[in-house]
């Protein structure tokens, strides 16, 4: 199949070419695999709200690409440009996300065309809970059908409110904590839920390590991530986290950041916690930071010599105009459709190594997965098994000091600990980011038809998609 270098697409007809080009990997009829490339339904609605005194209509979407498992899962994002095409869009790598990490969900995106720095906080708040009840109202929001979470634009705070509406709406629901994730821990959150996009990111590069032939094609050398350059485009929730696990944890050095209103340059490596701390007190940007290389545009930054390149905020900051001069030897896409469908192809031909947000950013979904079923049970993970494994391991200790051996004091500490909501959670994320990465790496070597990880990932998502609907009985 030929890749459409010379224009650009939009993002939608972007996912739906990935789709296509996996496809033709596959022996899946053709009606079934028309059925699960497009929407299933998608609802826009306009509210109004006073805001000063005045009217204001707002109009948002949300919309459900796949059902072969419920609920639809997806984030809402709160974005200035977002268009029903771009919310499609989303909403299809929801169904492939969550079907290639084995996270038994639909496909859904919601999003509301809004500035929100334009708003105060309680008229965030009315606007926030006015489209929630819109939502709620045609079961686009609902504990068993339709999960949303925070995107773009919305966090725990949107998501508290989202509940909170949702409670006095659904008085009968006793699951009503499971009608949306990423929601504040002291309301039925979970630990880990705010890093795990990020933490999923890392987690995935470490896998990606892990296998020495995939290092090989993408001309990196070692088995981990320690010194490895990275450029990060996005220092929001997914972009923070990334880089400072990679710092932290990891020992990456971070090279450049980008931000919107410039970059930041140092080839010994930036501090990201200094840089972040700078952000908060300087309305989000990094202008005036003095300890980096200051460039008023950012974007010059993607171009820079570096091992990892990590887009990790909006769509297509990587298209036809710079495509040609990156000089990343990996991608590695945090933020969904980061690459346009051109500039990958332009991309293929210079050997640079996508690793794709289907399979990438993940975590965040994954957690949210555990965070619902954490509300559904009604208990925190790890709350009736902690003491007793505790228990357990001190009287294995106990025996092995009884046969006259001496255990060092810092392994008796770790071993006597159970294990709390945030190490489950974490490995429960690492296990399935390493395990679909496996699976990716397998199909990519194996199947002569595929040639980059978008389209190996993409054709796992759609098999198992397509066995959902079968064994459903759509498909008979
Ligand atoms: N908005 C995130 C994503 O794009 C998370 C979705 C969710 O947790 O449902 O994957």
């Amino acid at each position: 199949m030929s890749l459409p270098a010379d224009k650009e697409v939009s993002f939608r007809e972007s996912v739906n070419l990935s789709f296509d080009m996996a496809m033709g990997t596959l022996d899946i009829p053709e009606g079934i695999s028309k059925y699960i490339r497009n929407v299933n339904n998608v609802y826009q609605v306009r509210f109004p709200v006073k805001i000063k005194g005045e009217i204001e209509t707002f109009i948002g979407w949300r919309a459900v690409h796949s059902d072969h498992r419920l609920p639809a899962k997806g984030g809402i994002r709160f974005a200035p440009n977002v268009n029903q095409d771009e919310v499609e869009a989303l909403a299809a790598l929801m169904s492939y996300k969550c079907a290639l990490v084995d996270v038994p969900f639909g496909g859904s995106k919601g999003g509301l065309l809004i500035d929100p720095k334009k708003y105060e906080r309680d008229e965030m708040e009315s606007i926030t809970r006015r489209f929630a009840y819109e939502l709620i109202q045609k079961d686009y929001i609902s504990s068993s059908t339709n999960v949303p979470a925070p995107d773009m634009g919305t966090g725990q705070r949107e998501m508290a409110w989202i509940v909170s509406t949702y409670a006095s709406h659904r008085p009968g629901d006793i699951n009503h904590l499971a009608c949306v994730t990423g929601k504040p821990v002291s309301m039925g959150g979970i630990q880990g839920r705010v890093e795990a996009t990020g933490r999923g990111v890392v987690f995935g590069l470490r896998e990606f390590f892990r296998h020495p032939e995939d290092v090989k094609n993408a001309k990196l050398e070692g088995n981990s991530l320690e010194d490895k350059t990275v450029i990060i485009q996005g220092l929001g929730n997914v972009g923070y986290y990334t880089a400072s696990i990679l710092q932290d944890e990891d020992r990456a050095k971070i090279i450049a950041i980008l931000e919107w209103d410039g970059g930041l340059y140092d080839p010994n490596g930036i501090d990201i916690q200094d840089v972040y701390q700078y952000k908060i007190g300087n309305k989000g940007g990094v202008k005036g930071y003095t300890k980096a290389q200051y460039f008023e545009d950012g974007k010059v930054l993607l171009e820079k010599e570096c091992d990892i390149l990590i887009p990790a905020a909006m769509e297509a900051v990587i298209n036809r105009t710079n495509a040609a001069n990156i000089q990343a030897k990996v991608i590695a896409e945090a933020a969904n459709g980061p690459v346009t469908f051109a500039a990958e192809s332009l991309l293929k031909e210079k050997g640079t190594v996508i690793i794709p947000d289907v399979y990438l950013n993940a975590g965040g979904v994954t957690v949210s997965y555990f965070e619902w079923i954490k509300n559904l049970s009604h208990i925190r993970f790890g709350r009736m098994q902690r003491r007793y494994e505790e228990s357990q391991s001190e009287l294995i200790i106990k025996a092995i000091e009884q046969t006259g051996n001496k255990l060092p004091q810092e392994l008796i500490e770790k071993l006597s600990q159970g294990a709390s909501e945030l190490d489950l959670v974490r490995s429960g994320l690492d296990d399935t980011m390493r395990k679909a990465f496996q699976e990716i790496s397998e199909r990519f070597w194996s199947n002569d038809k595929i040639t980059n990880y978008r389209t190996a990932a993409m054709a796992l998502a759609i098999e198992k998609i397509y066995t959902g609907y079968r064994t459903m009985g759509i498909y008979p």
